[in-house]
């Protein structure tokens, strides 16, 4: 995704002040990925989980990047109608969706994607029930029900640009977010017992990572319906999330699409011992006055909330000024640059989109902005980046 301004600065500022990608996902492209990885002048990559079904395939990413990819893993709000944080709701899954407001639509209208959630698992054979190791390299195993536009749980594939197919995207406040992760908006409903314990063994085994992404989403639709995941299932999922980041002391991503007022007031209702010790507020796209609402959050909240931008938004010209102001609007000390991108191939160019947009924006000699958010980087990341280095220290000692 190029930016609109003429010439980007160069790579090698990326490697030179260490400013990595605080938010995207390789792992949509699966092919080769590591090798692609491992190739990109950005120096580290928090790469982001989405669903049970493709933390498989980020920890496959974080085992053949070691040292270079910090890997996050949690449920994107697209996939919260999968997630089930009861055994009630995974007897009723219409309970985990939400009929738009104009009477257009009803759960009742979907019954393939009815049956596909209550686990129609007859014909999902090669569907593991474990969820780890089935995303990304495994090939589909369950054909898409009718007029689904995605496939299976579990089969993201590489995807198309940002705003693919009826997930997220709309409204004003752009979130370009995993761009192929509608792939897998359908399948069937995780037990909380095999989801979440998977995401807490995830986390124990990996002591540098985030937890993340999650969130709120008001304009994520499940594809080929006009249903969306439940907004109050969403807030609850919010909170587990976020309950377990503070637990474990792990630094969390967050998706915010026309949600921020509920995300500040869960923020603010949890207080400092139910938050986690630092927030990432990805792809930020509130509004100017919004980020003081962020950063004074009482507490001692506000001084953990980072606020962290892409480029990928750009593809929409409309989009460029509400950007510039954001950028400009934050606390150099609270400025994080992402790609948000779904293949390796696309990070370096769209971290040097950011990073010249950024610069614009705040009026700073590109150098000067680069130093600036590589010590950004390396402070909000500080205890991934120490768990790295001690896990590279230990490799080696047994080598
Ligand atoms: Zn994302």
């Amino acid at each position: 995704m190029s930016t609109t301004t003429a010439a980007l600065p160069d790579a090698s500022l990326l490697t030179r002040f260490g400013i990595g990608d605080a938010h995207c996902h390789p792992q949509d492209d699966p092919h080769d990925a590591g090798r692609r990885v491992r190739d990109l002048r950005t120096p580290c990559l928090a790469v982001m989980g989405t669903r049970a079904g493709d933390w498989g395939a980020v920890e496959e990413l974080a085992k053949a990047a070691p040292g270079k990819v910090i890997p996050c893993f949690g449920v994107h709000p697209w996939f919260a109608h999968l997630h089930a944080l009861s055994d009630t709701q995974l007897s009723d899954p219409a309970a985990l969706l939400d009929s738009p407001p104009n009477g257009k639509d009803a759960p009742v209208n979907h019954p393939q994607l009815l049956a596909a959630m209550s686990g129609s698992r007859s014909r999902s054979s090669g569907s593991s029930s474990s969820g780890s190791g089935s995303g990304g390299t495994s090939p589909r195993v369950q054909p898409p029900p009718a007029g689904t536009p995605a496939g299976g749980d579990g089969a993201p594939g590489p995807g198309p640009g940002p705003g693919g197919a009826g997930v997220g995207g709309s409204g004003d406040e752009g979130c370009g977010c995993g761009p192929s992760t509608s792939a897998g908006a359908r399948g069937r409903v995780r037990a909380p017992g095999e989801w979440l314990g998977e995401l807490r063994r995830l986390l124990g085994e990996h002591p540098g990572a985030l937890v993340g992404e999650f969130g709120l989403d008001r304009a994520a639709v499940v594809p080929g319906t006009r249903l969306k995941p439940s907004f109050a299932h969403q807030l609850a999922l919010t909170e587990a999330h976020l309950a377990l980041a503070a637990e474990l002391g792990r630094p969390v991503s967050m998706h915010c699409v026309q949600s921020y007022g509920h995300l500040q007031d869960l923020l603010r209702r949890l207080g400092p011992s139910g938050c986690p010790p630092k927030i990432m507020l990805h792809s930020y796209g509130g509004s100017v006055d919004l980020v003081k609402g962020f950063t004074r959050l009482p507490g001692g909240v506000g001084d953990r909330i980072y606020f962290s931008f892409s480029s990928v938004i750009n593809a929409r010209p409309d989009r460029r000024a509400g950007l510039l102001q954001r950028l400009a609007a934050v606390p150099p000390e609270r400025l994080l640059l992402e790609s948000d991108q779904s293949s390796a191939d696309r990070v370096d160019e769209g971290m040097r989109a950011i990073l010249a947009d950024a610069a614009e924006a705040r009026g700073m000699a590109v150098e000067a902005l680069a130093a600036a958010v590589g010590d950004n980087f390396r402070a909000f990341f500080a205890s991934s980046l120490e768990a790295m280095a001690k896990q590279a220290q230990r490799q080696q000692q047994q080598v």
